[in-house]
């Protein structure tokens, strides 16, 4: 909610403090000669110190203005939320909103009508992204604040909502206080974060980043459309993607507010988390190849059994995570035997391992360590095994000038904040590689997401999102500095 008692407090007494003040310093001006050619004083010292005494009271009134909102309007920030959770897909699980879809669509024409109205200049870049800018006041480039309103099918109404409406009320207060930051603003909602039908993710961010390539752009749906002809339908054009990318340096700096999407925060009592990171994550596929043969006439000594060894090679995934105390997460998400059917020992087992770490060197060592496991376990059954990776993102790291800037901010208003990693990617890791970058997460409840019981309080959105506002002030101020 709005803390009204420091508007009150603050600028009501610097208000009248300049109102009786220019008066007198006006009086100074006009008699102040002849008073002190009476009094024996030099006119000039007078009509100096009249001039200082307006120069203070100017001083504190502008002060005070500047601290005039320290909190963002929480009701108004709540009302856009359950307002977005109201345009959803017909007929789906609520709160989806798949991109590319109808409603989408509708969501994105609210937000633009909102971005209008909160006085920002509002554009679509050539995949559809929506932003949102404040004029330019110096040649400096803007800070962007933004995050994504897609959702995965079943999704909640917090991820990724919750950044883009943070970031529009920090504008709208930013403009309702009448102050100008040293740096432009623009508010963005990137296209297509969540994974979508053709193979890919993060569209928006992508296209700035300059990595939406045509090999992306080509990937069909099950139906055999591309993701080029989905474009359209999120406000983009596939003949013209080249025109949404950014050059590095053409942003200051990009903030993203998130849900945690984990459970760290609320066990740990925090009420907002300042991101160090965001981890690499690894995939490897590992296939194991024996031999189908009848489970009941096959001797258990001649079998070429796929399964148990994909059975050890779960169990060794699991160990190792375990005994990394927290620094890496691993995860089996998939197998396929085959032939798959009751009475046939499996002759080929194909599993998606998954490893996650902000430590490159863990993940090796993790993989190393699995890959040895399964080797043996194939050797000791007369199997081959084949591991490929099949995808690579390198962990990101937070710029720490951002960070510190964070930490500023949340102390200065009083914010209990703690570091941590985040664990899922973000539109923040492709606008890495053209920005320094940074991410504020609020807590999630019972570290659930991805889900229709997603929750975070009102409380708990309205204190990140004034998180955001003071990290953005600070950010604005030392990046300013910095450039001199
Ligand atoms: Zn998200």
């Amino acid at each position: 909610m709005p803390e009204l008692a420091p508007v009150t407090s603050a600028v009501l007494p610097s208000s009248l403090l300049i109102c009786s003040v220019k008066p007198m310093c006006v009086l100074f001006l006009v008699v102040g000669p002849e008073i002190a050619s009476r009094a024996g004083l030099s006119p000039s010292i007078l009509s100096r110190a009249a001039c200082g005494v307006w120069r203070v009271a100017c001083g504190v009134w502008r002060e005070n203005r500047g601290m005039r909102v320290n909190r963002i309007d929480g009701a108004r920030l709540w009302s856009d939320l359950e307002a977005l959770a109201g345009i959803i897909d017909f007929g789906s699980t609520p709160f989806t909103r798949r991109a590319f879809g109808p409603a989408y669509a509708e969501a994105r024409h609210w937000l633009v009508g909102r971005m209008e109205e909160a006085g920002l200049v509002v554009r679509r870049d050539a995949v559809g992204t929506v932003i949102g800018s404040t004029p330019r006041t110096r040649s400096l480039p803007p800070i962007v604040l933004g995050s994504h309103i897609d959702t995965v099918e079943g999704g909640g109404r917090f991820d990724g909502a919750l950044g883009v409406l943070a970031a529009l009320e920090v504008a709208r207060t930013l403009a309702d206080s009448g102050e100008t930051l040293n740096h432009p603003l623009e508010i963005v909602d990137f296209t297509a974060e969540e994974p979508n039908p053709y193979g890919s993710s993060c569209i928006g961010s992508r296209a700035w980043a300059g990595t939406l390539n045509q090999q992306l752009l080509e990937r069909t749906d099950v139906d055999g459309e591309t993701l080029a002809d989905a474009l359209p339908l999120a406000g983009g054009d596939p003949r013209r993607i080249d025109e949404a990318r950014r050059a590095p340096g053409s942003v200051a700096a990009y903030l993203e507010l998130h849900i945690e999407q984990g459970p760290v925060l609320e066990r740990e009592g925090a009420s907002v988390g300042i991101v160090t990171g965001i981890v690499s994550i690894r995939r490897v596929s590992v296939i194991l190849s024996g031999r189908a043969s009848h489970a009941g006439t096959t001797p258990m000594d001649v079998r070429q059994d796929a399964l148990p060894a994909a059975a050890e090679l779960v169990l060794a995934v699991e160990r190792t995570a375990r005994a990394s105390g927290g620094e890496l997460v691993a995860t089996v998400g998939k197998a396929h035997i085959e032939p798959n059917a009751p009475n046939v020992i499996p002759g080929r087992a194909e599993l998606s391992l998954e490893v996650r770490s902000l430590s490159h060197r863990l993940c090796d060592a993790a993989l190393d360590e699995v890959g040895q496991t399964a080797r043996a376990a194939a050797k000791a059954r007369g199997l081959n095994v084949d591991i490929r990776e099949r995808s690579r993102l390198d962990t990101v790291a937070a710029d720490e000038r951002i960070v510190q800037a964070l930490e500023r901010g949340c102390t200065s208003i009083g914010v209990r904040a703690m570091q941590l990693p985040s664990w899922g990617g973000h539109d923040t890791s492709l606008i890495s590689l053209i920005a320094p970058v940074g991410m504020i997460f609020a807590p999630s409840r019972g570290g659930l997401s991805h889900h229709p019981d997603e929750w975070t309080s009102p409380d708990q959105c309205a204190e990140a999102a004034d998180a955001l506002l003071a990290g953005l002030r600070e950010l604005d101020r030392s990046f300013a500095a910095d450039r001199g």
